[in-house]
């Protein structure tokens, strides 16, 4: 009945490293009242794990010696409270362990569709933060140009998608020429910049002839700085995250032009957490099906095996070794 753990071991003052975590063997918890026992099945491995490390965010900070925290996919193996079984799926902030005891309060049970991955990727938090980023945040209008950062990622590639399919011209920011390649021959992208290969702001004016309509920032700093230079007037920034941020010491200066192009541009920036918007979840599930389902947006996903290797796969994430949504199966 042994529960195996990954603990966050040292908080990085640089950058992550899987020396920075531990493998320990714990006894399998005992739920409580108005709890539930669950095992988990897939982690969702996410960037702001790393942000998590950093500081209290829209979750208290994570300090050394916790079980690394983290959303899964999991199974409800013993239940000691109303509306959920043995053998429900549930999406439970598990963390990084085979077994976890957590409130059923705010579950709820999953659907039981095949594969099973799509209930983290475009089914979870990745594509329902796309959906909303994209469409609450940045309302994109047909014909429109639309821009996403860390676009072959989990979010950006979804978010990239949407675009496209409510008839916006999509210009993706990836790492790589492999990646920009991808975005247009796989994913429908009209462009893709890549940001490694050098001058991002003269990248996307290239890219971006009409300028840019909608920007959806995952990335922050330079990037975020680039497209503002870019952006129409009237425009509208999601700001969906800040990846370039999360994993180092924080940054000596910040993006030129705030907000001085903000209040000549009159940009509408908005940041958000796609919790704001869970009270539409139906809504944007029902049309996340209907696109997958008619193959008109692609689900890229990026699976590594073991519960051991999660902390790697976390390190790798950052260095942009994913497409798609990567996750870990754990059993
Ligand atoms: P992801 O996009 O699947 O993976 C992260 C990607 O970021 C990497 O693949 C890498 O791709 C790129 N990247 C890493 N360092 C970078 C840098 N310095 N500059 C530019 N790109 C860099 O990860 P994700 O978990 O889906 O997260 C994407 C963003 O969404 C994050 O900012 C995250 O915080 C945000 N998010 C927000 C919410 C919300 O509710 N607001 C919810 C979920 C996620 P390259 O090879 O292209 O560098």
């Amino acid at each position: 009945m042994d529960n195996r753990q990954i603990v966050l071991e040292s908080l990085p003052q640089g950058k992550l490293s899987p020396d920075h975590f531990r493998l320990q063997t714990a006894p399998r918890p005992q739920p409580e009242d108005g709890q539930v026992l669950v095992r988990t099945r897939y982690i969702s491995l996410d960037a702001a794990n790393r942000a998590w490390m950093q500081g209290a965010t829209y979750r208290s900070a994570l300090q050394a010696g916790d079980v690394m925290a983290g959303g899964a996919v999991a199974e409800v193996v013993e239940s000691r409270a109303e509306g959920l079984k043995p053998g429900d799926l549930v999406f439970a902030d598990t963390g990084w362990q085979d077994y976890a005891a957590v409130k059923a309060a705010g579950l709820s049970k999953l659907p039981d569709l095949q594969p099973l991955t799509h209930l983290i990727s475009v089914y979870g938090v990745a594509g329902l933060t796309a959906y909303f980023g994209l469409i609450e945040c940045g309302r994109p209008q047909a014909g429109e140009t639309v821009v996403v950062s860390a676009a072959a990622g989990s979010v950006g590639s979804i978010a990239g998608q949407i675009a496209r399919l409510k008839g916006c011209r999509v210009v993706g920011i990836a790492g790589g020429a492999e990646k920009c390649d991808w975005l247009k021959s796989e994913l429908g992208f009209d462009e893709a910049v890549d940001y490694k290969a050098g001058d991002v702001r003269r990248a996307l004016r290239a890219a971006c002839p009409q300028g840019i309509d909608v920007y959806f920032d995952n990335v922050g700093g330079e990037i975020f700085e680039a497209a503002l230079f870019g952006m129409n007037n009237f425009g509208r920034i999601a700001c969906c995250g800040a990846v370039s941020q999360y994993d180092g010491a924080a940054p000596s200066h910040g993006p030129r032009g705030v907000p001085g192009l903000i209040v000549t541009k009159r940009l509408g920036v908005r940041g958000f957490i796609v919790s704001d918007f869970y009270d539409r979840t139906d809504i944007a599930l029902a049309e996340l099906r209907g696109w997958v389902e008619s193959g008109a947006l692609k689900v890229q996903e990026d699976v590594i095996e073991g519960l051991e290797n999660t902390p790697a796969a976390l390190v790798g994430l950052l260095a942009g070794e994913n497409r798609g949504k990567r996750m870990v199966k754990v059993v």
